[in-house]
């Protein structure tokens, strides 16, 4: 069963990633954005982090609410409402659970993908977050729970984006010379699905090969 901890943990490994990989996350968004992915990313997961170690919600609803109000208050791109959207639908699907299996997170989750698809009017194949996320949400639902299975998912389709010409977002006014580049937010989407890999290893595997 995954706990508030379990989901603090998650975020907590989510802000690590983002820390680290920032710089890089900037660069993919220079040549079909404004350069700010990275930075705008980082910014909003330490104020994550530093709510939650402060808060400290004790159930995984309260949990990702927080985290998500905190990401659209504090990340003035795109990706701040959007990922603030992903987090807060999620978190409220997940009710005032003390704790979830893997399938009821995976429901809640889809219905929180659902809610960025929603709030952007984008698609898979708009070379958008939308391309790691849906991806990786599939999978999680395809593998009954495999976090690991998720995070190739999201990555796999982080990595296809590059030969996408984007329909939203900034790197929509580029037209066709947005192909040919990685997606930023479909990037740090893939991010978030490892660090939840991460945060499964941490207690002990997720259910990989535990439904036989
Ligand atoms: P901004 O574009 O405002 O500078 P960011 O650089 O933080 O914001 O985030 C850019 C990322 O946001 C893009 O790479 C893309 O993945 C995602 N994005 C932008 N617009 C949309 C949308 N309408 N739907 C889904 N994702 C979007
Ligand atoms: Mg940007």
């Amino acid at each position: 069963m995954l706990d508030a901890l379990f989901f603090r943990r998650w975020l907590s490994a989510a802000a690590d990633a983002v820390d680290r990989e920032a710089e890089r996350l900037t660069e993919l968004d220079s040549p079909i954005g404004d350069a700010d992915h990275g930075s705008n990313l980082r910014r909003g997961f330490r104020a994550v982090a530093a709510v939650l170690e402060k808060e400290a919600p004790d159930t995984p609803g309260a949990v990702l609410m927080l985290a998500g109000r905190q990401l659209i208050s504090t990340v003035g791109g795109a990706s701040g409402p959007l990922y603030g959207t992903l987090l807060r639908r999620t978190g409220k699907e997940l009710g005032d659970a003390p704790e979830v299996d893997t399938a009821r997170f995976a429901q809640a989750l889809r219905t929180g993908v659902d809610a960025v698809a929603a709030l952007g009017g984008a698609a898979p194949g708009d070379k958008t977050m939308l391309d790691a996320l849906v991806p990786g949400i599939d999978a999680l639902d395809d593998s009954l729970g495999s976090f690991g299975a998720a995070r190739e998912a999201a990555l796999d389709g982080a990595l296809a984006t590059t030969p996408l010409q984007a329909r939203k977002g900034r790197a929509s006014y580029l037209g066709e010379r947005s192909i040919g580049h990685q997606d930023p937010g479909a990037t740090s989407s893939a991010l978030l699905f490892a660090a939840l890999a991460d945060a499964a290893d941490g207690i002990g595997g997720s259910r990989e090969g535990s439904r036989g």
